[in-house]
């Protein structure tokens, strides 16, 4: 956690700009929101209730 994955950062800038290009965001291999690698926080609470966790973000201490 925390250490710099240049494959990592590649694949976030190629998931950017491919969204930026009309990918749909659930084709992302990497999220934007954690700066990981999709499945390293689909668990998070932010994903699996993004409306609530929009409404009252301090339920979740992510
Ligand atoms: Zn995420």
């Amino acid at each position: 956690m925390g250490r710099p994955d240049p494959k990592l950062a590649a694949a976030l800038a190629a998931d950017d700009k491919a969204e930026d290009q009309g990918m749909h965001g659930d084709d992302r291999r990497t999220c934007h929101t954690h700066q990981t690698w999709v499945d390293n926080c689909k668990d998070s609470p932010l994903h699996r209730d993004p409306h609530l966790y929009a409404l009252a973000p301090s339920l979740f201490d992510r």
